[in-house]
C-alpha cells in the first residue's frame, strides 16, 4: 500500500518519526504493538525492513519512529525523505500486541520504545483502570525519545508511571537512573513483579537479559512478550 509522508518529527539527534497517511482510503486496523514492513527501491535494490507502529490506533495516520543506523540501507534512505514523499508500507504484523491487560510493565531500549509508545498512548485513553510502569533505557538524556509526551501522560494519569536509566551518563545524572538496567534498579521501580504482564522490546541481547531477570523473580513466562530488533 502506498502511504504519503504528511509530517516529519525530529525526535532526537538520530531519530525521526514519520506520520504516514494512505494515498487512498483509510489506515488499516491494527493493535498497539504491531509493526509494518516498509519496502523501497534503493540504488536499484529492493530493500524491506520492519518498523513498529508508535502511534495509537485512534489516529488517522500511522507513525513510525526510526533511528538512523550508520551506513544502514533503509534507515539512511528514510532520513533523506521529505514531507509529501511516498513510501510502500504493508501490515500490520506481529504478536507483540496489547490485549487489555490491567497490570503492565513496558521495558524498552533505544528506539525500541516505539511499539511501547503505542501501548502507552492507547492505555492512557482506553483503559483507565490499567496500572503501567514504562521503563526506558537510553544512552544519554539527549536520546530520550518521546520525553515530553511521556512526562505529560505520566503527570496527568496517576496510574501511569515511567522510569528512565541513562546508560552512558555518570553518577551526577539529574533526572533518572544511571547505567544499564539490572535487577537492583528494577526492584526500585516495580513492586510485586509477579502481578504484571511484560512487554520487552530492544536488541536481542537487551530483551534476553531483561527476560531472564523477570523469570528469576518468578514471573510466569506466558506473561512476557518480546519484540527483538
Ligand atoms: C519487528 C521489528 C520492528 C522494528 N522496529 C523498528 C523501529 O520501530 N525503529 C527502528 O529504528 N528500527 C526498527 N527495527 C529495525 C529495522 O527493521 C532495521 O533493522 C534498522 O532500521 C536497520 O536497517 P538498515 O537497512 O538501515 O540497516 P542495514 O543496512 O540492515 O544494516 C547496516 C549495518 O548496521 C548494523 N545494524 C543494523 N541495525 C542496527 C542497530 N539498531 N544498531 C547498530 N547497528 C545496526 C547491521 O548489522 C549492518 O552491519 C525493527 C526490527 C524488527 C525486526
Amino acid at each position: 500500500m502506498k502511504f504519503k509522508i504528511t509530517k516529519l518529527i525530529q525526535q532526537t539527534h538520530d531519530v525521526k518519526s514519520f506520520w504516514l497517511n494512505p494515498a487512498k482510503g483509510k489506515v488499516f486496523d491494527f493493535k498497539p504493538g504491531h509493526f509494518v514492513n516498509v519496502t523501497a527501491n534503493i540504488n536499484d535494490e529492493t530493500v524491506k525492513r520492519a518498523y513498529s507502529i508508535s502511534s495509537d490506533p485512534d489516529r488517522k495516520y500511522i507513525e513510525i519512529t526510526v533511528k538512523e543506523v550508520p551506513k544502514g540501507k533503509m534507515s539512511s534512505y528514510l532520513m533523506t525523505l521529505k514531507e509529501g514523499d511516498e513510501l510502500e508500507l504493508n501490515g500490520p504484523y506481529g504478536d507483540f500486541v496489547y490485549e487489555n491487560q490491567d497490570k503492565v510493565i513496558l521495558i524498552g531500549g533505544g528506539c525500541a520504545v516505539a511499539p511501547l509508545m503505542s501501548l502507552f498512548r492507547y492505555i492512557n485513553k482506553h483503559n483507565k483502570k490499567a496500572q503501567v510502569v514504562f521503563i526506558i533505557s537510553a544512552r544519554t538524556e539527549e536520546d530520550f525519545i518521546f520525553e515530553k509526551e511521556i512526562k505529560e501522560i505520566s503527570n496527568d494519569n496517576s496510574n501511569l508511571h515511567y522510569f528512565i536509566t541513562f546508560t552512558r551518563t555518570g553518577e551526577t545524572c539529574a533526572d533518572g537512573f544511571s547505567g544499564r538496567l539490572d535487577l537492583d534498579k528494577m526492584l526500585k521501580m516495580v513492586q510485586n513483579f509477579k502481578d504484571y504482564h511484560y512487554f520487552i522490546s530492544g536488541s536481542g541481547m537487551f530483551a534476553s537479559v531483561i527476560k531472564d531477570i523477570m523469570l528469576s523473580q518468578g514471573v510466569d513466562k506466558n506473561k512476557v512478550k518480546i519484540e527483538a530488533y
